[in-house]
């Protein structure tokens, strides 16, 4: 599975976007990151996909949103109200952007003291269980060679002491 496939094999890609894409979510979220509303210049807003490609989420519009990196790193690959519900604490509860804005130190905090969703602790877990599953036959052959030498260094010493 290549980055940017879906699980059940869609290709959903990661594409460039025209500017006038930013610049209309720029203007709609006049300037701010959607999640801690900090203001920042267009260049280092980052666009989101509120429901992630990599979870079949698409391209439109309605699927974008400006974040700082700081947010949309946290975000990972939590869908927008998955985010929202982690950290509703913070969050305004209508959806709006927070102002004045919040600052990183309680997002931080609110990670520490939360759990992300079942949905997205069970995507780790498979990926946890696929990088394992990938290292074992490695581990095996390493295991194999070292049997093979430690008898054939055994041979080598009983045939010595033949002679
Ligand atoms: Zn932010």
């Amino acid at each position: 599975m290549t980055h940017g496939e879906s699980e059940e094999g869609y290709p959903q890609r990661r594409i460039i976007f025209p500017a006038h894409v930013r610049n209309r979510l720029f203007i709609e979220q006049r300037g701010r990151c959607r999640y801690c509303g900090r203001r920042m210049s267009n260049h280092y807003l980052e666009i989101d996909h509120r429901w992630p490609l990599s979870r079949n989420g698409g391209n439109e519009l309605s699927n974008l949103q400006l974040l700082c990196t700081a947010c949309n790193l946290r975000k990972g690959i939590q869908t927008d109200e998955e985010f929202r519900d982690r950290y509703w604490r913070l969050l305004p509860p209508d959806g709006s952007i927070p102002d004045p804005p919040i600052p990183q130190d309680l997002f931080t905090r609110e990670t520490q003291l939360t759990r992300a969703a079942p949905e997205v602790r069970s995507i780790f877990r498979d990926r946890f269980e696929a990088a394992r599953r990938r290292r074992q036959p490695a581990g095996c052959l390493f295991a194999a060679l070292l049997l093979l030498t430690l008898v054939a260094a055994i041979a080598e010493f009983v045939t010595q002491r033949d002679f």
